[in-house]
């Protein structure tokens, strides 16, 4: 018998009563309630934010480095229930629990980052003054109020990658999660809880877009820390517009490519476009839908890609043997379809297609995979899909392939597959993209690094450094001491 999540609000340091408006369901077991959940009302939005607010001078005062031990206390409650989480998230969002262990150690990885800038990262500066007698400086102060909304697909790294600078700057938070991950992020609020974060730095609200948009419209709010959808981003953009001094920090969708050189070690390139392709069933903002293969390698590129992919193993996310799980939710297996079916109508060679949903009482949806020439009018090789759906296209030279993958709108990530040091350097510097590999397919994250992308994939906060600068804002402190 699995448990069932009661879910609750967190405002200025109180748990309010459960509520069920909505059922959050397991996507393997469709008829499997993980938990229910309240809707935040618009009322209970701007108490959160108000709570917020009211918290925010006091945790602005309080050492940087004290706030930054906060992180460490957090730091070991996540080691003590990795297991727990990874098992939640994985009924949650149907990812598998080898993956959604993994990202919580990627979690982990943040807030360890997070503790130790506390102590080491550089938050002011001595500068040089036109005058003898004066000394200047710069110093970082934070905005005041960050509302975080995340996607589900990252339930809970995602957020700790935006929480954590933001708290560790002195800024307050709202977060408001995935509606399709709602337990998961209530999870991860109660740890803060217990880390002894004070009352009202961390406040959650729960529920659908609408929820988000109550938040992202508060001009309380002073900056909006996004990861998403484009469409979902460019909404908060636009509702963001008429705040004057509103930052948004966006970060959203791709639409990344594995190019597969002549010279490409061949296993390791099929392993690569499939990982790139099927990890995670196709929904990473860093899954590759387009495999752009030499066209001396393609026919045989084509068979071997084909042949792996009947062989994975789509299945339940808790049985770590399984390949990947199901799409997050019907939507997901609907949208996925329409794209199949969209791909077929122009024109596009198909070579391997599920013929209906594998199970009935979940969300899984084998792959589907076309070859087509590139072209600038198909919308399949242009449009996020977010699902196993992938196109292997031919390219006749290098100059060819840095065109054709960066003819779409997003620039999130991209892998190359070569031997030649000459041509991964001619990619790295004609393609645009966030995150680029070598021979490794194009997924996977390191705190340390930059993860975010260029064109619609971002706006320029593509690392937990970077977002730094969003949430805080520089001021020049000059001082006579003539
Ligand atoms: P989504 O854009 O549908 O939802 C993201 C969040 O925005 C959710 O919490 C949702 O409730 C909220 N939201 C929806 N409408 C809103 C509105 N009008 N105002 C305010 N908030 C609103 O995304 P999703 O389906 O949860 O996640 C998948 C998407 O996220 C994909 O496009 C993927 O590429 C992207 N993603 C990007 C990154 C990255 O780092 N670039 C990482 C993970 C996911």
């Amino acid at each position: 018998m699995t448990s069932s999540v009661s879910g609750r609000l967190f405002v200025g340091g109180e748990w309010l009563a459960p509520r069920d408006d909505f059922a959050d369901l397991n996507p393997a077991k469709l008829d499997e309630v993980v938990g229910t959940f309240p809707h935040a009302t618009p009322e209970e939005v701007a108490s959160a934010v108000s709570s917020a607010r009211d918290a925010f001078p006091g945790w602005r005062r309080t050492s940087r480095i004290l706030r930054a031990e906060c992180f460490d206390r957090l730091a070991q409650l996540i080691k003590r229930d990795t297991d727990a989480l990874a098992t939640l998230m994985a009924r949650e969002c149907g990812k598998n629990v080898t993956e959604c262990r993994a990202e919580v150690v990627e979690g982990l990885h943040m807030v360890q980052w997070v503790f130790g800038s506390g102590r080491t990262g550089v938050y002011g500066e001595v500068v040089a003054s036109e005058i003898a007698e004066k000394d200047a400086f710069t110093r970082r102060k934070p905005w005041g109020v960050v509302a975080v909304v995340t996607p589900w697909n990252f339930p809970f790294a995602v957020p700790l990658w935006m929480l954590g600078p933001s708290l560790l700057e002195g800024n307050t938070c709202v977060f408001k999660p995935s509606e399709e991950t709602p337990g998961i992020a209530q999870r991860l609020v109660e740890l803060f809880a217990e880390a002894g974060f004070p009352a009202g730095t961390v406040n959650l609200v729960q529920g659908s877009g609408a929820v988000g948009e109550a938040l992202v419209k508060s001009p309380s709010v002073n900056v909006v820390c996004f990861t998403g959808s484009y469409a979902v981003g460019r909404r908060i953009q636009e509702l963001s517009a008429a705040l004057p001094d509103r930052i948004v920090a966006a970060e959203m969708g791709g639409k990344n490519a594995v190019i597969v050189c002549d010279d490409a070690r061949f296993d390791l390139a099929v392993n690569a476009g499939i990982l790139s392709a099927f990890k995670t069933t196709g929904q990473r903002c860093v899954s590759a839908s387009r495999i752009i293969v030499h066209e001396s390698l393609m026919g045989r590129y084509a068979k071997a890609f084909v042949d792996t992919a009947k062989r994975l193993r789509f299945g339940d996310p808790l049985d770590p043997k399984n390949f990947a799980g199901p799409l997050v939710n019907r939507k997901g297996v609907e949208k996925v379809l329409s794209y199949n079916a969209l791909a077929k109508s122009e024109g596009v060679e198909v070579l391997l297609a599920p013929d209906q949903p594998a199970n009935g009482n979940g969300c899984f949806l084998p792959p589907f995979v076309y070859r087509t020439d590139a072209k600038p009018n198909l919308r399949v090789t242009h449009e996020e899909v977010f699902g196993p759906h992938v196109a292997l296209i031919p390219f006749k030279t290098d100059e060819d392939a840095a065109r054709i993958y960066n003819d779409t709108e997003y620039g999130l990530s991209m892998a190359v597959i070569t031997e030649s040091y000459r041509r991964m350097r001619f990619f790295r510097d004609e393609c645009e993209y966030g995150m680029g590999y070598v021979n490794l397919p194009s997924i996977g994250a390191e705190v340390h690094l930059p993860f975010g992308g260029v064109k619609k994939s971002g706006n320029g906060h593509p690392s937990a450094a970077a977002l730094i600068e969003a949430v805080t804002h520089k001021t020049a402190w000059t001082v006579n001491h003539g």
